[in-house]
């Protein structure tokens, strides 16, 4: 027992995840297979289904038990601990301005790796049952008018997050202007913030078994054939974000902001480890907000402005992704791709990785804004979807942990810029 209790816990997190694979594999391969109208079924991964899959669910449910409460407290709290509001508008504006950067890097280097690795060369599609695209997206002004919650309750209750940080900014701004006599209120929050957040250190001692019991799952589900069957496409969305999440972020926190690279990824890698089990950065939200806010030293007001809005917004493996997936059906459907369409796929990408919503799979259902641009017709983008489907969760994983690491790093920049990074506590090194 103290032996597990004296670990740091992003190397028991990494401990399960490994363990997880090497479980997941075994049932996979020793638990028998059996034919289902026609489909070859593994009963290993049935079993894992049944008995493990649920305490991965569970520790989902946990963490995301916590979004609503802990941005919303964190945020409020943060804004009354800035003293006065005008800082949030330079918050914002840094944030926003580099949010796009990464993301049009991310793009351009899932661009790179789609010309250099020509994924989608030669697929068959005879046997793919196209996928049928969810109906219209919101017009700009919907999606801005829909930030203003009509009934804030709602807001709250359905998980908004745009219209959450909205309300919870005009809650910290009040509290702030009205001064003394929101004392109680003030003391409410700052008080609530500590009781969610011990919650949340609960829910943290219980990620190596609800990352274990996820990873379990997918590799007993999904099997290492799954990387085989998309495996030019896998090798370069692996690759890529791995050039992406050490050149990008390793250059933004080691050149720019001159912090220590290892103390940065050893800090979130909790993080990482639950985005890449749950494949969903809102999911991983509370997560990603505890590792900043205790092991890198980002002060509240950041980590509950600009990781929220980071989760919502900027999703740089996600637009990798369609950077790769745009190529792949240029290369399946035999269409050559001018400067002009690199260009269109990097701007319309950007902007879908915008609107994708931070749960599994969601950037697919993106293809309908970025495919139309290069000629692709809404029967193909069907099929490619259809084709993709049953084999993105892999892919999903290490978007979504590169999507979390971007949020972690403009965290980082910000808070650093801002006066509000506790350097102290990111230089710490761990104890073990
Ligand atoms: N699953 C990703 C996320 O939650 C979104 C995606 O790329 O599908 O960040």
């Amino acid at each position: 027992m103290a032996w597990w209790f004296n670990r740091v816990l992003w190397q028991r997190v990494l401990a399960a995840l490994i363990l997880g694979v090497i479980v997941g594999l075994a049932f996979r391969t020793f638990g028998g297979t059996y034919m289902l109208d026609g489909v070859t079924k593994y009963a290993g991964a049935d079993i894992v289904t049944t008995w493990v899959k649920p305490f991965g669910d569970a520790f989902v449910r946990l963490i995301k038990m916590l979004v609503v409460p802990l941005v919303f407290t964190t945020l409020v709290t943060g804004v009354i601990s800035m003293g006065h509001p005008s800082k949030l508008g330079s918050i914002g504006g840094r944030a926003f301005a580099l949010y796009i950067c990464t993301t049009l890097a991310a793009v351009s280097i899932g661009l790179a790796f789609g010309v250099v690795f020509k994924p989608g060369s030669g697929v068959d599609f005879t046997d793919v049952v196209p996928n049928v695209l969810a109906g219209e997206a919101p017009g700009f002004t919907q999606i801005l008018l829909n930030i203003i919650p009509d009934n804030p309750v709602n807001a709250l209750a359905s998980g908004n997050m745009l219209s959450i940080i909205f309300f919870a900014i005009l809650i910290g701004v009040a509290i702030l202007m009205v001064g003394k006599k929101s004392q109680p209120v003030a003391d409410f929050f700052n008080s609530f913030v500590e009781i969610i957040f011990k919650i949340t250190n609960w829910v943290m001692e219980l990620a190596p078994f609800g990352v274990f019991a996820l990873i379990t799952w997918v590799t007993a589900v999904k099997g290492v054939e799954t990387f085989s069957s998309v495996l030019i496409l896998a090798l370069a969305l692996y690759l890529g974000c791995m050039v992406h999440i050490f050149l990008v972020y390793g250059g933004l926190i080691k050149l720019v902001l001159r912090l220590p690279l290892i103390r940065f990824f050893r800090g979130i890698l909790d993080a990482q480890v639950v985005a890449f089990s749950t494949s969903t950065s809102a999911g991983t939200l509370p997560v990603t907000i505890y590792c900043v806010q205790s092991n890198l030293g980002v002060k509240p007001v950041i980590a509950g402005s600009v990781l929220p809005l980071g989760a919502t917004i900027n999703m740089d493996g996600t637009s990798l992704y369609l950077g790769l997936l745009a190529i792949f059906a240029a290369n399946a459907f035999g269409i050559d791709l001018s400067w002009t369409d690199y260009a269109l796929i990097a701007l319309t990408a950007t902007l879908a990785s915008i609107g994708t919503a931070s749960i599994p799979s969601a950037s697919l259902f993106m293809l309908a804004i970025v495919l139309p641009t290069i000629g692709v017709s809404a029967e193909q983008t069907a099929l490619m979807v259809g084709f993709i489907l049953p084999f993105d969760r892999p892919l999903d994983m290490m978007r979504t942990l590169t999507n979390v690491t971007g949020d972690a790093a403009v965290a980082t920049a910000v808070a650093k810029w801002e006066g509000e990074l506790d350097e102290e506590t990111f230089r710490k090194v761990a104890t073990v």
